[in-house]
């Protein structure tokens, strides 16, 4: 990640620390298989179609962290984290097809939770986290919408 930007919003801080928390946690994955980032942005609510993108294999990622649905007012690390994961494999893979959940299966959260993070001392998440919000993720990956160019 060559650069992380928040929107400037309220509370820009609690803003700036998911996404920086989420870059963290996906960086082991991100050196196994080669995935670069040049900007990881924070997306607009407003944006009402997609809970995250991918510009250009990588040149632009965006996330979506604020939620005005939940309690919190954001969406927590859990999601944040695995929309990441989904943006990160159309580096590889633009269109939703056979091979990028192919892709998607191989980077599932086992790959990510167990070998990757654990040789790098990572405070593991409990599985049961990443469970519960396996049925948000399934709801991301079809709502994502990738740009292909
Ligand atoms: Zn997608």
């Amino acid at each position: 990640m060559h650069e992380i930007a928040t929107l400037g919003r309220a509370d820009d801080a609690t803003a700036r620390r998911l996404l920086e928390r989420c870059a963290w946690h996906v960086q082991p994955i991100m050196r196994a298989r080669r995935w670069r980032v040049a900007t990881l942005l924070e997306m607009k609510p407003e944006q009402r179609d997609r809970v995250g993108d991918n510009y250009n294999r990588g040149e632009r990622v965006r996330i979506k962290l604020r939620n005005p649905a939940s309690d919190t007012g954001w969406y927590d690390l859990g999601h944040v984290v695995l929309v990441m994961l989904h943006e990160l494999v159309h580096n590889d893979i633009g269109p939703h097809n056979r091979a990028f959940f192919k892709v998607r299966a191989d980077a599932d959260a086992d790959d990510f939770l167990t070998s990757s993070s654990q040789t790098r001392r990572r405070p593991q998440p409990p599985r049961a986290h990443f469970d519960s919000f396996r049925f948000v993720f399934d709801d991301a990956w079809k709502r994502c919408r990738a740009s292909h160019r």
